[in-house]
């Protein structure tokens, strides 16, 4: 038996083929005989509000929901892209919402859960948006704004985020290693498991007491990622595009 970890998917309009592989990854028996799904968060390019009437959101929450009806738990956990992501979408989709920082125990082994853009403290500027966009009174006035605008709103900071990520430079746009350390030492875990930098990979971690691991999660651009846990193994790989 094993738990299925993906994060990053960026499902967007644009990207048809993407959507497709998503779909089809939740309908394969892999995912429907599976101990648990998780989705360590940015699922969508963007996500306006659990209201939104688009056909994309439709599609996830029926793939999502036909996998807790199979009677796989499936677990989420917002990014920086659906950070606006709620319960209502939550029941709909038939998923449990995961606060970032959430300790599960895999097979006897407590590991710590993040999408993992907290942990990228070098990038000041990113982290001063997210604590503005993180606060309830700035999400309710976004929620309350009309659809359309909230359309224009994603497209205006999508725009702004590739700016940023286009002029900073990619250590700084990476996890920072006393921040790691201290998350995990923190959360008395000798393993992580984050999405967020698209740099799969699985990390050997230097603790006070000893060695464990971070295991990072790949992006969904070119094809899916996927990290598969067992009791014994953790292992990361790739779904290719028909
Ligand atoms: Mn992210």
């Amino acid at each position: 038996m094993a738990t299925l970890f993906i994060s990053d998917l960026h499902l967007d309009p644009a990207r048809p083929q993407i959507t497709e592989l998503f779909e089809k990854y939740l309908a394969s028996d892999e995912v429907r005989h599976a101990d648990a799904l998780y989705i360590l968060g940015d699922l969508v390019e963007s996500w306006i509000g659990d209201d939104d009437d688009a056909e994309l959101p439709q599609r996830i929450a029926r793939a999502i929901r036909a996998v807790s009806d199979a009677g796989v738990p499936v677990y989420f956990m917002v990014g920086n892209r659906d950070f606006l992501l709620g319960e209502d979408f939550a029941r709909r989709a038939g998923f449990t919402l995961l606060d970032d920082g959430t300790v599960h125990d895999l097979y006897g082994r407590p590991t710590l859960l993040m999408h993992g853009d907290v942990l990228c403290t070098d990038d000041v500027a990113y982290q001063a948006v997210r604590q503005q966009v993180r606060k309830p009174e700035w999400q309710a006035q976004v929620l309350s704004m009309p659809l359309d605008a909230r359309r224009a709103l994603a497209a205006k900071a999508r725009e702004e985020s590739r700016r940023h990520t286009g002029s900073t430079m990619e250590s700084i746009m990476d996890v920072n290693a006393d921040a790691v350390v201290t998350a995990m030492h923190g959360a008395g875990v000798d393993r992580l498991i984050h999405g967020h930098t698209h740099r799969p990979a699985i990390h050997p971690i230097e603790l006070p007491e000893k060695t464990g691991e971070r295991i990072v999660l790949g992006d969904w651009y070119e094809h899916g990622s996927v990290l598969r846990v067992t009791k014994d193994d953790a292992e990361l790989y790739g779904l290719t595009v028909d």
